[in-house]
């Protein structure tokens, strides 16, 4: 067992029997002889694995073939250039919904290659909710609708899918993706950074329906090109190929948890008690609107900043790390991602309860 339980936001704690695997594996990858970060990533091994880790993913999604699955690096960062470098095309607009932090850095970036319209803003309420789809004005001359379904840095996460009239619907799921069973078809490209909730850092997986990827903006270099992946099979160049099998081993644990329904019922069961536990005490607080509280990130604040400190430095003595706020918003922030055990939440409760019984 670790000594410690990791709360951080990413990259964040990968499921124990994973990283078991991992080191048992590490040398000798199935009597290949070597490590899987010795292979050629065109050799037979490694195919063989890049090939389970993508059928794993379709089957975990339920993935339709019309939809490409994609191993990209550069992060859901990359993504937020990408997606307009591919989508846009003769339009010259896109939708964009900013409930926090990571749509205003999309945004930010799609503002270099084409008009963004901005369908709706929570930002005048110091995005502490999602506002109401009713109220959204979508501009029907836009490429796509983006959205941001988990806002990792202020912990406000959609709990519905939104209806984006013929448009394709694109998602930065970096944060909540395979944290409970989506309706694929609904959308026209999911990205997704892997260090969240579904591995290491340094791998990206983006699902896109084919008929999207025809037309990039004139210009557009091979490794930003969608349909130029999905030719070679996300082997443009050398992929991340460790990050990739480590991504993989990772589908094969949700598999073996029971899919996505257990994972969703372990999140909500783990969320509702550590709000619950905010909830009750006099000491902590959450800014979120109730409806629109994340399962995955839960930041929360005590009565003054020093107590923060103080909080944040006990918790890290009795083994409990990665708590700290985003910079930008301060307080403490626990995320509990896929992998994060049921123990962890109730001993940080219990750690929580004896805090504020001694300084509440
Ligand atoms: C972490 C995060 C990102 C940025 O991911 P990188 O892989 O570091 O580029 C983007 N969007 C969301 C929602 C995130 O949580």
């Amino acid at each position: 067992m670790s000594s410690v339980f990791n709360f951080s936001a990413g990259p964040s704690t990968l499921p124990e029997a994973v990283l078991q695997k991992a080191r048992d594996e590490l040398l000798d990858w199935h009597d290949s002889g070597m490590s899987v970060i010795e292979m050629s990533h065109r050799g037979k091994a490694f195919v063989s694995i890049a090939k389970k880790t993508e059928s794993d993913l379709r089957e975990l999604l339920n993935i339709a073939d019309n939809y490409k699955i994609l191993f990209l690096q550069g992060g859901a960062t990359s993504q937020f250039a990408m997606v307009p470098m591919n989508l846009v095309s003769d339009k010259n607009c896109a939708n964009y919904v900013c409930t926090g932090a990571w749509s205003q850095k999309a945004i930010a970036e799609a503002k270099r290659f084409c008009d963004v319209h901005i369908v709706s803003s929570s930002a005048q309420g110091a995005f502490s909710s999602i506002p109401l789809e009713d109220t959204w004005n979508i501009d029907a001359d836009g490429a796509y609708l983006h959205y941001t379904s988990n806002e990792t840095i202020g912990g406000v996460e959609f709990q519905f899918v939104p209806n984006s009239k013929d448009m394709p619907l694109v998602v930065d799921m970096s944060s909540n993706i395979l944290s409970r069973p989506i309706d694929i078809n609904k959308f026209g490209l999911i990205y997704a950074g892997a260090q969240k909730n579904i591995g290491p850092s340094g791998i990206t997986v983006v699902i896109v329906r084919e008929d999207l990827i025809e037309k990039t903006l004139s210009g557009t270099p091979s490794m930003f090109d969608y349909r130029q992946h999905a030719e070679s099979e996300s082997m443009l160049n050398t992929p991340p190929t460790f990050n990739w099998y480590l991504l993989g081993l990772v589908l094969e644990w949700i598999k073996a948890e029971g899919g996505l329904e257990s994972m969703e019922r372990r999140n909500k069961n783990q969320s509702d008690k550590l709000y619950s536990a905010i909830d009750d005490s006099s000491l902590y607080a959450n800014p979120v609107k109730r409806s629109c509280r994340s399962r995955m990130n839960i930041p929360f604040t005590l009565a003054g900043e020093s107590l923060d400190e103080k909080f944040l430095s006990d918790a890290e003595d009795e083994g409990f790390v990665g708590l700290k706020g985003h910079r930008l918003v301060g307080g403490v922030r626990a995320s509990l991602y896929n992998a994060m055990p049921d123990e962890a939440v109730d001993e940080l409760i219990a750690f929580m309860v004896e805090f504020e019984r001694i300084y509440g």
